[in-house]
């Protein structure tokens, strides 16, 4: 059993029974190849997000009224990542199993594999939603098949072809492109087409994730490989609420490295959008009925 986290996500402070969202950590960087980081991520973003207010103006919903538990940080290896990937399954699977949904907090992006393995077996028509700055579709990178740099190529080896939708990729080699041409459906450098994708997508078992780089890096400088160009504030909150009108089974939200944004600014914008993602899903599991 799980014992209450003494320090939460705000608001977040449900019992594990009655919760219909289930917030957890995977603080895990191991394979990051630029600057690491992540893994500080989940326990900054809880600390720091008593900055925020429950109340989401845009919303009008407030968190205290949403079932949210949050079961704290996975305690992974970090010289294993074949083992971490397995822990990070395992938790997303219990998870789905008691008919909660997940909500992890990354970590470097390579999590997502761990988490999209076990909403695959339980959806095996699985789609999936990628907002983020790279592509992330080589086949390898630095010698190995699992790193953040191969996550959505990993995950396309199981879900199969035409399932990931991606946004606001702007970066990437000439081949992870090509490759998308063929197997994928990419749009380059904004959320353009989010509507056809969502309209695509209705009615389908949806994984969302959200690697925060898609953001510009004047709003979010604080992660490990930021690339000019990225979308607003205000664009990913628009692209987070056509996201969850869809059937969305889980998800995640990743790559804040805390230590790369002195003013803590990045720190506060991941905050805002999971409280933000959580009082959108929160409508999404009431619209499935899902207790
Ligand atoms: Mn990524
Ligand atoms: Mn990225």
């Amino acid at each position: 059993m799980w014992n209450k986290n003494i320090e939460t996500f705000l608001g977040c402070d449900k019992e594990y029974e009655e919760a219909r969202l289930v917030l957890f950590g995977a603080p895990f960087d191991s394979t990051t190849s630029f600057r690491p980081g992540t893994r500080f991520a989940s326990r900054e973003m809880r600390s720091e997000s008593y900055g925020l207010e429950t109340y989401s103006p845009y919303q009008d919903a407030d968190l205290c009224d949403v079932n949210v538990f949050d079961g704290g940080d996975l305690e992974l290896c970090f010289g294993d990542t074949g083992r971490a990937l397995t822990d990070i399954e395992s938790r997303t699977a219990e998870i789905l199993h008691d008919g909660k949904l997940p909500v992890m907090i990354g970590g470097e992006h390579l999590v997502t594999l761990g988490a999209v393995r076990a909403a695959y077996k339980k959806h095996p028509d699985l789609h999936i939603l990628h907002f983020d700055a790279h592509a992330d579709l080589r086949d390898e990178y630095l010698g190995t098949t699992l790193s953040h740099a191969t996550v959505m190529r990993r995950c396309f080896d199981l879900v199969g072809e035409g399932k990931i939708f991606q946004f606001g990729i702007r970066s990437g080699e000439r081949s992870e492109f090509l490759f998308a041409k063929e197997h994928t459906n990419l749009q380059k450098f904004s959320f353009e087409g989010l509507d056809k994708a969502v309209a695509a997508l209705e009615g389908k078992p949806v994984y969302l994730t959200v690697d925060l780089d898609v953001l510009d890096p004047s709003v979010f400088p604080g992660t490990g490989t930021p690339e000019a160009g990225g979308v607003s504030f205000m664009e990913l909150y628009g692209a987070l609420e056509k996201a969850c009108s869809l059937s969305v089974v889980a998800c995640d939200l990743n790559e804040l490295s805390p230590v790369y944004d002195q003013s803590g600014a990045s720190t506060m914008t991941a905050c805002k959008t999971l409280r933000e993602l959580l009082l959108f899903l929160s409508a999404t599991v009431d619209r499935g009925g899902k207790s």
